[in-house]
């Protein structure tokens, strides 16, 4: 049975890290999402509602479980008996950054595998950062995020105007 994490912050979820989802999700017997909890950039939603917003909007995915994780990596996919580590890599400045990690992982735990998939060209501009910033200043977010997603960003907004 082939195990696999895609981790990441997903502060939210976009059409970008769906698409990855979906993809590596037919690759794989169980993709573990594994939810980032303690990152530097303070997150706009909190690991809860971060989590809860992956569970639904990856509902329809029958060997996709959400978990949320902090500390190594390498321990976390031990944890859940991964040996794949899924990554998106959607433009040359995201390659050095994740070459390094990839690197570092295999000597942390040799028996562990990064997967690179390259994004879809649709998506390859967009990060969490851009969706938050474009609804911070009011734009529109419906081409980069599901309908529940807008929703809870607005949600979000509203609450801290
Ligand atoms: P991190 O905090 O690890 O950068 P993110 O939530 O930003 O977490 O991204 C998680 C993973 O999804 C990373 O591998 C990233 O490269 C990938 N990713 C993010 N946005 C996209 C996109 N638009 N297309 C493909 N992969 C993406």
């Amino acid at each position: 049975m082939t195990r696999a994490i895609y981790p990441g912050s997903f502060d939210p979820i976009t059409n970008g890290h769906t698409d990855i989802i979906e993809r590596s999700a037919k690759m794989v017997d169980h993709l573990i999402i594994g939810v980032l909890t303690n990152n530097a950039k303070s997150p706009l939603f909190t690991i809860d509602e971060r989590t809860d917003m992956i569970r639904k909007v990856t509902a329809h995915l029958e060997n996709v479980t959400v978990e949320a994780f902090d500390g190594l990596l390498i321990d976390f996919a031990k944890k859940c008996e991964a040996s794949i580590i899924i990554r998106g890599l959607r433009a040359v400045t995201d390659f050095e950054y994740e070459l390094q990690m990839a690197q570092t992982n295999h000597v942390l735990s040799p028996s562990v595998d990064t997967v690179f998939l390259t994004t879809n060209l649709k998506y390859s501009y967009l990060s969490s950062s851009v969706v938050k910033e474009i609804a911070h200043f009011g734009g529109n977010v419906s081409e980069f995020v599901s309908p529940y997603i807008e929703d809870r960003i607005k949600e979000k907004l509203k609450g801290r105007a």
